[in-house]
């Protein structure tokens, strides 16, 4: 079970592993493997969107193992989250209809410590560092965003275990957007919507994930809005993070999108190549590996855009190894990846286009999405137009939209533009066929 949770671990989300994946508990019984979910929603939810790749996962990983589900728990077993996650499951973090007990949610695992720097989130990890020793202080609220995978999780953890550790007695809460949407719902059902105001606004910091979940949801938004200013008031630390750049997420209350400013915002941008790099032999180091440089700079080159995908690929070139018991050669690691990277390969995405094109010409992804206007960052920008249209199926309306909302003829004289430079401009056409096979080999 332990070997099909690091697979998992490769293949879903945070939030789905926490929420449905890690509460579970195994037990191993002979040629059954029983999994005890700890209620009926994660029973359902585990059956109907997890179980058959958990079963596929078990046979491919050799153990031929029959998985069975059901309710319950078993105290003998240890919860297999280890430390961290498990306290997600809802009725811990309910903080109105009846559990007394407070839990802060916070993942151990993540520190400082063994978050790796480099430029790409260096601002990111300046701030939270002065937010975690000045609570309510430095930076109120502290707004980090960016693209999935680049370690705003991290980060806002590590800060909320920086202020446990100095000051074990504060009240720390971290949560993600929609368990404060459930657990508001719920108060409302319970007629406890006075303890859940009371309960958030009790805290020293609150640490709220992926806000951006909170789009159309007006009526939590009201109270967030509420509790958000009772903080303020109060000097308590509020930490969010977001996919994107609050102004930019739509279905979210200008109000709230102004207030989020107040503090300071911060960007975590796509780790470059060396921080990657550095990256992968954090982690090989952590598990006790062996990695050759070599294949740290293969997969690091391979894997540009997020970090849990880099994370989850040396997992599996880790689990392979293992079983196989062979040593991580760079032939046996392009072996071990090459379903992932063909899979990969076919997912040339704006995103993606954007991202190598800003690393290429050592400019940041929001430059494309500005209005600057500069030749530095046009010429790029509307290269990575004219690839856009080249390498996906998105239509000009679309692509405009994705580079900072702009116009269809803007794209389109964007694409014209790079067809003529390209001939008449070699260095031009050199870096196009240069992308072009970056992104597609
Ligand atoms: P996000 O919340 O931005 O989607 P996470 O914080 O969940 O991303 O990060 C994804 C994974 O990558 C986590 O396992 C995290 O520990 C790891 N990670 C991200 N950035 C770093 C870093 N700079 N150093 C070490 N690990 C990192
Ligand atoms: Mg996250």
């Amino acid at each position: 079970w332990k070997e099909t949770l690091l697979q998992l671990e490769g293949e879903l989300s945070d939030q789905e592993l926490n929420t449905w994946i890690r509460p579970l508990q195994a037990v191993e019984e002979g040629n059954r493997l029983r999994l005890l979910a700890p209620n009926r929603f994660v029973l359902d939810s585990v059956r109907d969107r997890f179980l058959e790749r958990i079963q596929q996962v078990i046979t491919v990983l050799g153990a031929g193992k029959q998985v069975q589900l059901e309710i319950g728990s078993h105290a003998a077993v240890s919860s297999l989250s280890g430390v961290e996650t498990a306290v997600n499951t809802p009725s811990e973090v309910r903080p109105a209809a009846g559990l007394p007990q407070f839990t802060n949610n916070l993942n151990p695992n993540f520190s400082f410590n063994n978050f790796v720097e480099g430029k790409s989130n260096q601002l990111a990890k300046a701030a939270s560092l002065q937010v975690a020793s000045n609570v309510g202080k430095a930076y109120n609220p502290l707004f980090l965003y960016g693209g999935t995978g680049l370690g705003k999780t991290h980060l806002m953890h590590a800060i909320g275990n920086t202020i446990i550790a100095d000051r074990p007695a504060a009240r720390v809460a971290y949560l993600h957007s929609e368990r404060f949407v459930a657990d508001m719902i719920r108060a409302l059902q319970h007629n406890s919507i006075e303890e859940f105001k009371n309960y958030y606004r009790s805290l020293d910091a609150l640490l709220i994930d992926d806000i951006q979940f909170f789009a159309g949801k007006e009526r939590s938004q009201e109270e967030f809005f509420h509790t958000f200013n009772a903080l303020l008031e109060g000097q308590q630390q509020i930490i969010l993070t977001c996919d994107r750049y609050p102004k930019e997420v739509d279905g979210l209350d200008d109000r709230l999108k102004s207030r989020f400013g107040w503090g300071l915002t911060v960007a975590i941008e796509p780790a470059e190549l060396e921080t990657r790099v550095a990256i992968l032999q954090r982690k090989a180091e952590e598990a006790g590996m062996d990695l050759p440089s070599e294949v740290a700079f293969f997969i690091a080159k391979r894997i540009r855009s997020n970090i849990r995908e880099l994370e989850g690929a040396l997992r599996r070139v880790m689990a392979n190894a293992h079983f196989m018991g062979k040593p991580v050669t760079l032939d046996f690691a392009k072996d071990a990846l090459r379903d992932l990277l063909a899979l990969q390969d076919k997912l040339v995405t704006i995103d993606n286009i954007q991202k190598t094109v800003a690393e290429y010409y050592k400019i940041r992804v929001s430059d494309l999405h500005s209005n600057r206007r500069s030749r530095s960052i046009t010429r790029p920008r509307q290269l990575a137009m004219a690839l856009s249209k080249e390498l996906t199926n998105h239509s000009l309306p679309e692509i405009g939209k994705a580079f900072g909302g702009r116009d269809h003829t803007t794209v389109l004289h964007g694409c014209r533009k790079v067809q003529e430079l390209r001939e008449s401009d070699a260095r031009i056409n050199e870096d196009f066929v240069n992308l072009m096979r970056s992104l597609t080999s």
